[in-house]
């Protein structure tokens, strides 16, 4: 555990802050030295799995997610389904995802578009959160399904490569395509898939980094609702079915919950910088933004800028003091006690003790 505990590269030497285990919080950053208001202490540029919501799609830049008052940009990459400020963001953008990366989102952009007129499906929130036991078995319920689909794609490769004659080809039967062709008809979840596939990549390019989401503080209960987690296992099925081969191996049951673990107490939404962020355009999960705890009145500032986030003192912070941001949005900041607390523990699953939240308690 302990390479972990490492603080990432601080921008300046020595460094501002470390990185402790404490026994009520976990793992809490702390000012090593007195530290002026408005010093940049860290930056994160280390987003590894990110979610544009399909609302936001034309309206927000899929690479640095500026936006323009909700002006749609004019640089559409259609066949993908993103939109980009600029030409240099879509150049980036190609070059990130790679030839792999394109041909799955133009997959993923195929299906959703062939099923644009689909209405969204109203969730009751006050659902229950799936327990352990429910989530294991939504997940048993669909390996048949998915043995079938692997199959069915498993011999569209053979014919491809000429290999269905060999004795390794594998027999495609009615079973199998009506498997497919059953996985497809089922209702479509568009920002479950975006989220699946913007992982699947990530665990592609990157599997050296692995590490750092595994040490992020997992949620084994990361499905908000039956809904969602139905949403989840369809989305499976859906991306068997038209994922590109080279994905196959990485899209597995294990892979996919190890990503909503890892996602759900992590993930920082992607706003508006204007409005006090009220436009939520989507999340996305970058690690080693991970370590600061919550506090209503926070020591520290994030911003925004592009796909990096940036981390000031908001005060004179001395040695030892702990440097906490918010993990509220700028409306949620505004809310009686009562409702943050509420907010935190139904997003976050935790009961906020921070100063501020002590002190209106009396
Ligand atoms: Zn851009
Ligand atoms: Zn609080």
């Amino acid at each position: 555990m302990q390479e972990f505990l490492k603080p990432p590269a601080p921008p300046t030497t020595p460094p501002l802050f470390e990185i402790r285990n404490t026994p009520t919080t976990g793992r809490a950053v702390f000012a090593t030295t007195p530290i002026p208001s408005s010093t940049l202490i860290h930056t994160s540029t280390d987003l590894t799995l990110s979610v544009l919501l399909r609302e936001y799609r034309r309206e927000v830049c899929g690479q640095c997610f500026s936006y323009a008052h909700g002006r749609e940009y004019s640089i559409r990459d259609l066949g993908v389904g993103f939109v980009f400020c600029a030409l240099a963001c879509q150049a980036e953008w190609r070059e990130e995802n790679g030839t792999l990366g394109v041909e799955a989102w133009t997959a993923v952009e195929g299906l959703v578009r062939r099923r644009a007129k689909e209405d969204c499906e109203m969730v009751d929130v006050d659902l229950p959160r799936p327990g352990v036991g429910d989530i294991e078995r939504a997940w048993e319920g669909v390996v048949v399904q998915a043995a079938l689909i692997r199959t069915a794609r498993q011999g569209e490769s053979d014919i491809m490569t000429g290999g269905v004659d060999t004795d390794a080809g594998v027999q495609v039967t009615k079973q199998h395509k009506r498997a497919m062709q059953n996985a497809l008809q089922q209702p479509i979840s568009p920002d479950v898939m975006s989220f699946c596939v913007s992982g699947l990549l990530w665990l592609h390019s990157s599997p050296e980094d692995l590490s750092q989401i595994l040490a992020l503080e997992a949620d084994s209960t990361p499905y908000l609702n039956a809904p969602d987690l139905l949403a989840f296992t369809r989305s499976y099925l859906h991306l068997l079915a038209i994922l590109p081969a080279a994905l196959l191996l990485l899209l597995t049951p294990k892979n996919l919950f190890l990503l909503s673990t890892r996602d759900s107490h992590n993930a920082f939404g992607i706003r508006s910088l204007e409005d006090d962020g009220s436009e939520f355009f989507g999340y996305g999960c970058w690690p080693n933004a991970s370590y600061f705890n919550h506090s209503c009145s926070p020591s520290v500032i994030k911003t925004r800028v592009g796909r990096v986030w940036e981390f000031r003192v908001a005060r004179d912070m001395k040695e030892g003091e702990e440097l906490c941001i918010t993990y509220l949005s700028g409306e949620e900041r505004a809310q009686c006690r009562r409702d943050r607390m509420g907010t935190l523990r139904g997003n976050w699953g935790f009961e906020c003790g921070c100063v501020k939240c002590d002190e209106e308690e009396l």
